[in-house]
């Protein structure tokens, strides 16, 4: 199946070469964004396609951001290594543009230049002690447990018996779910070694999921939740007073909102005895509505997390949403382990690109960013929210633009040299880049680790150490 798919977009080549056969396009990033892009434009010209990824391994969060527990999700892996079986479409990793490569640069080599880099920042509480050691955000400690080498060296210290998640989305659900999993399960996905070490010895009985609005305003979804409520040896709580006012509005509720109000309901109903509270080795969760943190507490003589000060909220409805307001009536809550899950955040790469600092996004339209010849694509198009398959329909509305734009005659036909000219400045500078053939190495050597240890696979954790194996014959 694949291999015809394959087979047909090689032949697009010759069937697309009124408009588009000199076409060389290239993409920045490698995560949903850019393959989805790539994909369509495939599909709709006879463009080649270049992608650059800053890391030697492609996938983006595919990679380092969907739960280790959540394998299925990462069946899209499988398209994106057959597109690059095409001869149309080449992976250049190891490449950091903004900083190894401009993109003016790219500009000058490729007809058009597609911006695909995600977001790889966070937003911040903003309250004092965010900085003390045991405060985290859940981008870093997502990226721990799934290995990206960045935050190798983070080491959380789960010695502690609580601790508290802000933040009411799927993420903050995952991480949850990843502190709260049997390690029979978690040994059986592709967690990174370390963190799967650290599980193994954590001490954690109760995660705290703390949101600054109600139950109505959650931005999770309900297969998460019901993950969370079917945790072995694990407790849900939730207050069932904020529960109280919701009866007679949960069947005007859209049937998504409805169906998980409903659940949240019957998991704050059920009955918890003192007894199974208590159970040696049981977990909990509590979901915490209306309070928002306004400074992390630290230990007298050591600058370490030692708890949370929240203002607990009123709400609020205006015309265009419901705001949580402060009541001025405080509650602490002792912690040893704090994590933030408010929202990843796009950054600026280069600084001739357009960027809105306030929303986080490249400004453009359906793709197209003011100037010529550049597009954007995925979280950095618009901004750090939703699934892969919306990640997808977006991407291929950019796709849409550039191949409009070619057949409007929009992009310069000239000849570009692609990327023998970004070669001859990689080399000059240093920049050892990698192939698709290159990750291919790398991917075999991880299930390969993976084999001993029963796992899918056992990710590299080092950039030298993925290089090593690349150079090893
Ligand atoms: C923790 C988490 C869990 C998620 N779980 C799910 C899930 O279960 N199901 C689901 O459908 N969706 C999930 N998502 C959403 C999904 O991951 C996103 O919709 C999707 O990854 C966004 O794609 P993207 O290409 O815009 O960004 P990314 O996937 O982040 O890809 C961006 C790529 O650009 C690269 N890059 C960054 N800077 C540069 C640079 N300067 N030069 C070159 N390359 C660069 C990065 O290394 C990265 O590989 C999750 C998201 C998160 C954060």
């Amino acid at each position: 199946m694949l291999g015809r798919y394959v087979n047909n977009l090689n032949k697009r080549t010759h069937r697309f070469s009124n408009f588009s056969r000199t076409y060389k396009i290239c993409v920045v990033g490698s995560g949903p964004g850019a393959f989805y892009t790539a994909q369509e434009l495939l599909k709709r010209s006879g463009a080649e396609i270049d992608i650059f990824e800053r890391l030697p391994v492609p996938f983006g969060l595919v990679r380092y951001g969907v739960a280790p527990d959540h394998p299925e999700v990462k069946n899209c892996i499988n398209g994106f290594t057959s597109l690059m079986q095409t001869r149309r479409c080449r992976f250049y990793g190891n490449v950091n543009v903004g900083k190894d490569i401009s993109v003016e640069q790219l500009r000058s080599a490729y007809n058009g230049v597609v911006l695909a880099y995600g977001a790889e920042n966070n937003r911040k509480l903003g309250i004092p002690g965010e900085d003390i050691s045991g405060c985290y955000a859940a981008r870093e400690f997502v990226g721990w447990y799934n290995g990206i080498p960045s935050m190798a060296g983070l080491k959380p210290d789960l010695s502690c018996e609580n601790v508290v998640i802000f933040g009411h989305g799927n993420v903050a659900l995952d991480v949850a779910r990843m502190l709260l999993s049997p390690v029979a399960v978690l040994e059986k996905t592709d967690i990174s070694g370390a963190a799967l070490e650290t599980l193994i010895n954590s001490k954690i009985r109760n995660v705290y999921i703390i949101g600054r609005r109600g139950p109505l305003q959650t931005a999770f979804t309900i297969k998460e939740f019901r993950e969370l409520t079917k945790l072995p040896n694990c407790h849900g709580h939730l207050d069932k007073n904020v529960f109280t006012d919701l009866n007679s509005i949960i069947p005007d509720l859209a049937r998504p909102r409805r169906r998980l109000t409903e659940l949240m309901m019957k998991t704050a109903l059920s009955e918890k005895t003192a007894e199974l509270c208590q159970q040696t080795g049981s977990q909990h969760w509590h979901m915490k509505f209306n309070r928002s943190p306004t400074e992390v507490l630290s230990s007298p003589n050591c600058r370490r997390v030692s708890g949370i000060r929240m203002e607990i909220n009123k709400l609020e409805k205006t015309s265009e949403a419901v705001r949580a307001v402060g009541s001025g009536k405080f509650e602490d809550l002792a912690c040893g382990l704090v994590i933030s899950s408010i929202g990843y955040k796009s950054i600026a790469i280069d600084e001739n690109v357009p960027f809105d600092a306030v929303t986080g996004i490249i400004p453009n339209v359906k793709g197209r960013v003011v100037s010529k010849r550049l597009y954007c694509s995925g979280w950095v198009k618009r901004g750090p929210i939703g699934v892969i398959a919306s990640t997808m329909k977006d991407a291929f509305e950019t796709a849409e633009m550039i191949s409009e734009d070619m057949k409007q005659d929009n992009l310069p036909t000239s000849s570009c040299f692609g990327f023998e000219e970004i070669a001859k400045y990689l080399d000059q500078k240093g920049v050892r880049y990698v192939t698709f053939e290159d990750w291919n190495k790398i991917d075999a050597h991880e299930k390969y680790l993976g084999r001993m240890k029963n796992k899918p696979r056992e990710k590299l954790t080092s950039v030298v150490e993925m290089l090593n194996v690349i150079d090893t014959p």
